[in-house]
């Protein structure tokens, strides 16, 4: 590894060179780079969007906003930067978040080193040099030592199969892939397909704009009202002082990356009126930390039950129709095994003369004609469409990229029976590939940034260590990694979460392996096994050292 970035940079006709190349500009990518520029690497980001931001680039739907808190959804690494950003709402819309990716891009003079616009297409393993040879969109090859996968959880945006969808006469909009310019509704007839996180957030605004609106829902979610409420001067200085408890709490003790009160009981600890006054208090204070209100609500189904009846009552008394109301409440997977949904005003919205709630869960949408949606039988007439339809999670847009590991063997066809890594950083055959919150790391079952952090930092940390001791390749053994899958799943089937069809399980992609893809142990668990193994001399990675072959144990 080369000491300057610059004396590593070499540049040849239509390839380069550089110390990593790093696929993605969402918040992972940034940081990634921003450490290893601090290392004094080179490094190249190639991003397919026209900017940073990743998520917040692509979600650019009517109500898209986090649903983590914006005081904790955001960057710890840089105390200035933590201090000086000023968060306008408690959940910061898409755009605000999009502006902060942005800053932070140019506040670490980050945008020189990223390429946008530039797929990442492939990316072959050469045996006989050890690196990488990277192909992008604009043609080029690139050749570097590590690559690392910031490509996102749910950064590839699914298009369902259904027919007639390409003979719409409308306009068809996909939540994960909306235009940049302004789509107003109004006066159109609009038909949402879909219920998860990203509909359950645009369907309030859009039903405001639309003269009618459609809904057609397969699986009714729960869902938490989100409270929110602008930031106050005095809230913001407030949480600031308390940062470094907030940032630790978040990182070594949360389950979820959030620091909230963490639950002291079990559901059933506590008489019917206590537990109804908590969750009621945990509903007025609204979003994700209605599932801390006890210890045992994804561990034991009774417990959940008494969440999950409560939620039930709140549709009840939201929603004037009864029938509407019954079809909106979740009957069959137990609250939070699915992502739970954060809002402002969904149940509400179906109280509106101008909102219609359609269920497809018998016979799911029959088919799209020019100018309609055939479900039940019957034609729903509309001008707009909007695809809520969620993402191919965790693996898809690895999938999507052309990966060549030793002996020419490609991660898709590892990964077809579901993907295999060791602690969700790097998959065996895969030498100096490394991802950002793969699968198998607790990733989407946290505060994201809390885990891009840990994992950004981890990596950068181990390239450190190999430098130091003239280590050429890492790479995780079968062994290694055959335990981790073991541990992710048998730690999965102790909690309620594979009893739900959800993207978690790959259940939303028709012929996807239904395999629990995150690490449900918790981030400060977590956290704490990659640092052991790290302090341990990196045991279950296999490390080449000096010249190329054979491949020789490095010992700490
Ligand atoms: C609507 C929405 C709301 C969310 N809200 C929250 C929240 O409140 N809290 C939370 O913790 N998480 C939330 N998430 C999850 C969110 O994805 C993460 O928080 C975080 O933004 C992920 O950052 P990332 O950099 O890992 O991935 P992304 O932001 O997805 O960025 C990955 C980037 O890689 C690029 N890319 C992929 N493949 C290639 C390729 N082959 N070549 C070049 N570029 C490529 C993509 O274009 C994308 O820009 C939300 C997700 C969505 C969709």
């Amino acid at each position: 590894m080369s000491e300057t970035p610059s004396a590593s940079v070499k540049e040849q006709g239509n390839r380069s060179a550089y110390d990593v190349v790093v696929v993605g500009a969402g918040f992972a990518g940034m940081y990634m780079l921003y450490r290893l520029r601090r290392q004094g690497l080179s490094a190249r980001v190639f991003e397919q969007g026209g900017d940073v931001g990743g998520t917040w680039y692509w979600n650019r739907y009517p109500g898209a906003r986090c649903d983590v808190e914006s005081m904790q959804y955001s960057y710890s690494f840089s105390d200035e930067l933590q201090q000086e950003w000023n968060w306008s709402e408690r959940y910061a819309p898409q755009p605000e978040i999009l502006q902060y990716a942005r800053h932070v891009a140019e506040r670490f003079n980050l945008r020189p080193h990223i390429q946008l616009n530039t797929r990442v297409e492939g990316a072959v393993f050469d045996e006989g040099t050890e690196s990488w040879r990277v192909t992008t969109s604009d043609g080029k090859i690139v050749v570097a030592k590590f690559v690392v996968l910031a490509t996102g959880c749910l950064s590839n945006a699914r298009v369902p199969d259904i027919r007639g969808l390409p003979d719409f006469r409308g306009s068809v909009y996909h939540t994960g892939h909306w235009p940049h310019e302004a789509v107003d509704f109004t006066g159109l007839r609009v038909g949402v397909i879909g219920t998860g996180s990203s509909a359950i957030q645009s369907i309030p605004v859009i039903a405001r704009q639309a003269r009618e609106l459609f809904v057609f829902q397969r699986t009714p979610n729960f869902s938490i009202p989100a409270r929110n409420a602008e930031l106050t001067a005095q809230q913001r200085d407030a949480f600031r002082k308390i940062y470094p408890e907030v940032r630790r709490f978040a990182r070594e003790q949360a389950r979820n990356g959030i620091y909230a009160e963490p639950p002291d009981r079990g559901a059933l600890d506590d008489g019917d009126d206590a537990r109804r006054a908590k969750y009621e208090q945990r509903w007025a204070n609204g979003g994700l930390t209605f599932m801390l209100a006890y210890n045992n609500l994804i561990l034991d189904n009774a417990a959940n039950d008494t969440a999950a009846d409560f939620v039930r009552g709140k549709i009840a008394e939201i929603v004037e129709d009864s029938e509407t109301a019954r079809l909106l409440q979740p009957d069959n997977h137990p609250i939070g095994s699915k992502r739970i949904c954060v809002d402002t005003d969904y149940y509400a919205t179906f109280n509106r003369p101008n909102v219609t709630l359609v269920d497809i869960r018998a016979d799911g949408i029959e088919e799209i004609s020019p100018c309609a949606v055939r479900a039940g039988g019957k034609d729903y007439e509309i001008d707009a469409l909007v695809l809520a339809t969620g993402f191919d999670a965790m693996t898809g847009s690895l999938a999507k990229i052309d990966i060549r590991g030793r002996n020419g063997r490609t991660l898709k066809e590892k990964w077809a029976e579901g993907p295999k890594t060791y602690l969700g950083l790097m998959s065996e055959g895969f030498p100096n590939l490394f991802i950002i919150t793969g699968p198998g790391s607790p990733s989407v079952l946290s505060n994201m940034i809390v885990s891009i952090e840990q994992h950004v930092d981890w990596i950068t940390d181990c390239l450190a260590w190999m430098r130091g001791r003239r280590v050429e390749t890492i790479e995780a053994t079968k062994e290694a990694e055959e335990e981790w899958v073991a541990h992710v799943n048998e730690v999965a089937q102790a909690t309620l979460y594979p009893q739900a069809n959800s993207w978690y399980m790959g259940a939303n992609i028709p012929g996807k392996p239904r395999i629990f893809m995150p690490y449900i142990g918790g981030v400060g668990v977590y956290r704490r096994i990659c640092d052991d193994i790290a302090a341990k001399g990196y045991v279950g990675f296999a490390m080449a050292a000096g010249e190329q072959s054979p491949r020789k144990a490095v010992s700490s």
